[in-house]
């Protein structure tokens, strides 16, 4: 299925590593021009060069989602890129613990990476989108809105995100921009298999999955592509599990 993605401006935050790496290469290989976006800026002009040298269009910007100014700043780079057409809010970080054991230090960073982040990076690039009549939001949520225990501040993030998703597909359908999130099972990025646990987690995870595998990034970001594309001009509000059928923890 062509995807019809040609010359459109895509920019994926968290892009430096994992399913945002994966998915700024998928976008590109159907024809976008990317904005890489990392807290870590080596990591962001580490993949921009990778793209860069595979012969697609990028640029890399350092900035934190949870910070105003710096999304402002990103926004504004995105803009003499030529305009962002599709923002994916991939960004996030985990800070596991029983909940009566957890700081307020984890429960915030984990919360405000995963919502104000989305929060200032759509309200930052939503008004090109508006102009042009056409854009596409997609917003990385995850299994774990099932309840995951250990991950009460992720849980709750990742689930805000899904009724974020559906809120701002009501406010933006009259401008031709469709809002949607994906939410991914295990999936085995380089992070995740770089883990010292990474077997046991592995075999653990794989014996609770209906299909019997794990996802890769490419799972992930096929997903992502498609709801970009034209072919899913219709599709807003809702969510896509990725999780091999997997739901519960
Ligand atoms: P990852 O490899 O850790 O990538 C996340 C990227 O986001 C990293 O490059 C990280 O930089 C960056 N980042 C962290 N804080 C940031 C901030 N404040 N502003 C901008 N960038 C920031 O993680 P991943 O596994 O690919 O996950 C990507 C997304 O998928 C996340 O939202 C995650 O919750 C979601 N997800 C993943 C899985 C999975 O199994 N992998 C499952 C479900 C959902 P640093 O490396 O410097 O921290």
């Amino acid at each position: 299925m062509d995807l019809n993605l040609k010359g459109r401006v895509a920019l994926v935050t968290g892009s430096g590593s994992g399913i945002g790496r994966d998915t700024v290469f998928k976008l590109a290989e159907e024809g976008c021009r990317i904005v890489v976006s990392d807290i870590n800026a080596e990591n962001a002009r580490e993949t921009a060069a990778l793209l860069a040298r595979a012969g697609h269009e990028a640029m890399a910007v350092t900035a934190d989602v949870t910070v105003e100014k710096e999304v402002e700043r990103l926004a504004a780079a995105a803009q003499d890129f030529g305009g962002v057409d599709i923002l994916v809010n991939n960004a996030g970080i985990v800070k596991d613990g029983y909940l009566t054991k957890m700081s307020e230090q984890a429960w915030d960073s984990v919360v405000d990476i995963i919502l104000k982040g989305a929060f200032l990076c759509s309200r930052a690039l939503l008004p090109g989108m508006m102009q042009k009549q056409w854009g596409r939001v997609i917003n990385i949520s995850s299994r774990s809105v099932f309840g995951n225990p250990g991950q009460t501040n992720y849980s709750a993030g990742k689930a805000g995100l899904i009724g974020f998703t559906r809120a701002l597909a009501q406010e933006q359908g009259k401008f031709g921009v469709t809002v949607n999130a994906v939410a991914p099972g295990f999936i085995m990025t380089p992070g995740m298999m770089n883990l010292p646990h990474f077997p046991k987690l592995k075999e653990a995870a794989i014996a609770k999955n209906p299909v019997g595998f794990l996802g890769e990034p490419r799972d992930v970001s096929n997903v992502v592509a498609f709801l970009a594309s034209e072919a899913a001009r219709y599709i807003s509000g809702t969510t896509i599990y990725v999780t091999g059928g997997r739901y519960s923890s």
